[in-house]
């Protein structure tokens, strides 16, 4: 597929960055989700490296695109029935130009080297809008932690962060959640690095416990960022949140807390789900009750919709894009929203959807929305809010401090704003206002850059 040809004006950047694509495509073979992060980038940046040719020269994009760091290592830990396992564990150090490499964590059977790197990839550009001093990276495992005990867990993070602590440090790498690793995991790994290395160092980690180094509101703050962030985007076509129907996917930290968020703004959000099925639910997703399914049980949606009795309906298999609404927002995984799902949600008069997830929507499902001028906000923008937070946790430790959650919720809605405005600024500034797509990669790439060659070669 050509990059967009349309937006140069010499076509000299448009052939040097495909040869630049062709080469990432040769050197990472086999990794489809990093080609189609990086895919993403290169296309925005057209309109840049046509204006700035030394770009080109000081080899910027082939910089930013080789990870600074790849580490890989064996993970093996004991079952309750005493039989061993093996699985891999990965930190991908993508780029430290602006800080220490921040990042989640994610536990997830169909993690691999191609997945960690495109999380990683987009997590400098993320980490860079914040505005905060935060380099980019992301890491995980294979291991499925469904069905897992308490002891298993634990096991399994104790042994992970046997080799992972000798890579971490506040001012070096510091992990935090995202998919299958919540505070019960960080509180495993934070036990283990307190151990191995026989300091408190509260920095290394964030989303930790309340108690013991957490940050107020850094579990609501990826979904309460993206309903935030839209309240933006809503704003400025002369929308708002009331009474207006309201799709969510996933049913993890980010989709409770974007359900949460939309709904004291008026929203009624209809819908949660998970890999077996969709819920709707017609008075509006009971957050009460799906945290009780969701984080006390660690139950399904379909536990959910029978908990909830008549008002709600359980659709297994099927595609929750299905439901006609206002507003979207994918907050499960990557490609979870593909042509077919915009195309339905376009015809079924969507007006906003924001990605609460790291790529949620395909390639195809973007430009459907684009061009349908649907507002949409990518996730790299849209679910900062969670990043930006543990930067405010990273501060808070730094001075041994602990904000109320009213302080924390402050600043982020702060920094939501501040996103929103220069994404939406760099857009108009490239002769697209309202691309948001644009304006975050643009946005994102040029701090990185001004970085990147104040820096030297490095
Ligand atoms: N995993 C989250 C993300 O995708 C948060 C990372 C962090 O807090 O370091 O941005």
């Amino acid at each position: 597929m050509p990059l967009s040809p349309h937006r140069s004006a010499s076509g000299a950047a448009v052939s040097a960055l495909e040869e630049t694509y062709e080469r990432i495509l040769r050197r990472n073979p086999g990794e489809p989700e990093f080609h189609q992060a990086v895919r993403e980038v290169l296309d925005a940046l057209v309109p840049v490296l046509d204006a700035r040719p030394e770009l080109a020269d000081a080899k910027v994009v082939e910089r930013i695109t080789e990870p600074e760091r790849q580490i890989i290592f064996r993970v093996p830990w004991t079952d309750d029935s005493g039989e061993i396992h093996v699985n891999r564990g990965f930190r991908v150090e993508f780029n430290g130009v602006l800080g220490p490499y921040k990042g989640g964590l994610r536990f997830h059977p169909s993690v691999n080297l191609g997945i960690m790197k495109f999380l990683s990839f987009e997590q400098v550009f993320k980490n860079a809008l914040t505005g905060l001093s935060l380099g980019g990276g992301k890491g995980g495992s294979d291991f499925d932690p469904h069905g897992r005990s308490d002891a298993e867990v634990m096991r399994f993070c104790q042994s992970f962060m046997t080799e992972l602590h000798r890579h971490l440090g506040e001012h070096t790498d510091v992990p935090a959640g995202d998919i299958g690793v919540g505070t019960r995991e960080i509180g495993y790994l934070f036990g283990q690095y307190r151990r191995l290395t026989n300091r408190w160092e509260a920095g290394v980690l964030t989303g930790k416990g309340p108690g013991w180094g957490g940050s107020a509101g850094r579990p609501e703050a990826t979904g309460y960022g993206n309903v935030l962030f839209t309240a933006e985007m809503l704003r400025l076509i002369g929308e708002d949140y009331e009474g207006r129907q309201v799709l969510v996917s996933g049913s993890g930290n980010v989709a409770i807390h974007t359900v949460e968020k939309a709904q004291s703004l008026g929203a009624n959000v209809i819908t949660v789900s998970d890999s077996g099925g969709y819920v709707v639910d017609e008075k509006g997703i009971d957050v009460a009750l799906l945290r009780q399914v969701k984080e006390v049980e660690r139950g399904r949606v379909s536990d959910y919709a029978e908990a909830r009795g008549s008002s709600a309906r359980y659709v297994p298999g099927g595609s929750v894009w299905d439901v006609p609404a206002d507003i979207a927002f994918p907050s499960a995984t990557q490609n979870e929203l593909d042509a077919d799902a915009a195309a339905t949600l376009v015809r079924n008069g969507v007006k906003a959807v924001s990605e609460g997830a790291n790529m949620p929507a395909t390639p195809e499902a973007v430009r459907l929305f684009r061009e349908a001028g649907v507002a949409f906000g990518p996730g790299k923008a849209a679910n900062a809010g969670g990043v930006a937070t543990s930067g405010l946790e990273m501060r808070q430790n730094a001075g041994r401090e602990s904000w109320t959650f009213e302080q924390v919720e402050n600043e982020l809605a702060r920094i939501m704003r501040s996103v929103h405005e220069e994404v939406y600024a760099t857009a108009e500034r490239y002769g697209a206002p309202g691309d948001y797509v644009l304006g975050a990669n643009i946005a994102g790439f040029e701090r990185v850059t001004e970085a990147v060659l104040a820096q030297g070669l490095i």
